[in-house]
C-alpha cells in the first residue's frame, strides 16, 4: 500500500508498504483525510528518534476488526485517539491513560501512523463521527483536542490577560477555543496572512515585532513549535504568570538554541506541559459548529504525491496540510 514513512533520514512515500495485519482489539482503518502537524514536520527531523508510517491525524473508515464483539465498528466514520495503552500499569489504572507507561503512540512512538492507504489502531481509540461532522471538519478533531486541553490546565479568573504566541495550525485553533472564555486573548505571531484570520473571527492579533516585551500576560500559550518560543513566552509573562507549552521541538533545535531556565526562577513562572486533549469535547464543539476549521485549510494533497507534503506545510502563509486517498 501507499504510505508516507520515515526511515531516520528523510520522507519518503513508500508504494509496496506492507497491509496491516490485524491483532486483538484492534481495527483497520481505511482514512480519508489526513492532517499534517508540526509534530510530522518535528519527527521528520528526528524528534523521538521515530521511524516507520508518519501521521497521527485523521478520520476515515472502520475496514475490518479482529474481535467479533467489535463488529458494530465496521463500516462506521471514526476519529481516533493516539495513545495506545497497556489498561494495567499505575497510570492506566489511575485512569490517566495518555501517560500509559507502555504506550504506543499513533505515527509518533513504536507504532505506524495513519498517512497511509490502510492502518491500525485499537478500537477502544476510537470515537464515531456525528454525522453533521463532515470530513474536512473531523480531521481536525486530534489537533481541536489538544487546543481544548489548554482550556482545561489553566485557571480562568478575574479576566485574565491570555496571549497566544505563534500563529501556526495549532495557534489558531487554541486562540479561537481560548476566545470563548471570560479573558481578554490575543494571538502574537509573525505572519501577517495568517493573523488576518483572527480579524474575521474578532481576535485581537498582532506581529511580535510591534509588541512590548513587558512581563504584564497572566497566561501565555506557546505554540510558536520553535525552540525560540520559551524565551520569548517567558519575556511575555507577568511574575508568577502561567506558560503553557504546547511546543516540542527536535533534538537538534533545542542545542542550536539552548532554553535558558533562569527566568522561571527569578519571577516563579509556572510551566505546565501540555499533549493531547479531550477528543469527544472537541467533536462536540466541532458538530455545534464552534470553531471555524475550514478557514486554516491551505493545501489538499493526494497520499501518492506526499512526497513533498512535510516541505508544502513549512511553507510561509500555509496553515493546514490535508491529504486525501
Ligand atoms: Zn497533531
Ligand atoms: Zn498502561
Amino acid at each position: 500500500v501507499n504510505a508516507l514513512t520515515f526511515d531516520g533520514t528523510e520522507p519518503l512515500l513508500r508504494t509496496d508498504y506492507s497491509e496491516p495485519v490485524l491483532v486483538a482489539g484492534e481495527a483497520i482503518i481505511r482514512p480519508t483525510r489526513m492532517g499534517v502537524c508540526s509534530t510530522d514536520i518535528e519527527l521528520a527531523q528526528g524528534y523521538m528518534g521515530f521511524t516507520g508510517v508518519l501521521g497521527h491525524e485523521f478520520v476515515g473508515v472502520v475496514e475490518k476488526v479482529a474481535d467479533s464483539t467489535d463488529e458494530h465498528w465496521v463500516g462506521q466514520r471514526v476519529v481516533g485517539t493516539i495513545n495506545c495503552v497497556c489498561g494495567e500499569c499505575d497510570q492506566c489504572r489511575a485512569g490517566i491513560r495518555e501517560h500509559c507507561r507502555n504506550r504506543t503512540v499513533l505515527g509518533i512512538h513504536n507504532r505506524d501512523g495513519c498517512f497511509a492507504e490502510q492502518f491500525l489502531l485499537p478500537t477502544q481509540n476510537l470515537l464515531a463521527v456525528p454525522d453533521n461532522v463532515d470530513d474536512d471538519h473531523a480531521v481536525f478533531a486530534e489537533p481541536l483536542a489538544a487546543a481544548l486541553q489548554v482550556q482545561r490546565q489553566i485557571t480562568v479568573i478575574n479576566r485574565p490577560y491570555i496571549t497566544v504566541l505563534g500563529d501556526g495550525r495549532l495557534g489558531l485553533l487554541v486562540a479561537q477555543v481560548l476566545s470563548r472564555l471570560n479573558a481578554t486573548v490575543r494571538v502574537v505571531g509573525k505572519h501577517p496572512d495568517k493573523l488576518k484570520h483572527c480579524e474575521k473571527w474578532g481576535i485581537k492579533s498582532r506581529l511580535l515585532q510591534d509588541v512590548g516585551l513587558r512581563q504584564d500576560q497572566d497566561i501565555v500559550v506557546d505554540c510558536t513549535g520553535s525552540a525560540q518560543g520559551f524565551a520569548t513566552a517567558a519575556q511575555m509573562v507577568r511574575p508568577r504568570g502561567t506558560i503553557v507549552l504546547k511546543t516540542t521541538v527536535a533534538p537538534q533545535a533545542v542545542q542550536e538554541s539552548p532554553i535558558d531556565l533562569a527566568p522561571v526562577v527569578i519571577n516563579e513562572i509556572n510551566v505546565i506541559g501540555s499533549r493531547c486533549g479531550p477528543f469527544d469535547q472537541a467533536l462536540q464543539t466541532l458538530s455545534a459548529g464552534e470553531v471555524d476549521v475550514i478557514s486554516l485549510i491551505s493545501r489538499r494533497v493526494r497520499l501518492a504525491d506526499s512526497a513533498q507534503a512535510l516541505k508544502t506545510a513549512k511553507q510561509p502563509g500555509v496553515v493546514k496540510v490535508l491529504l486525501e486517498p
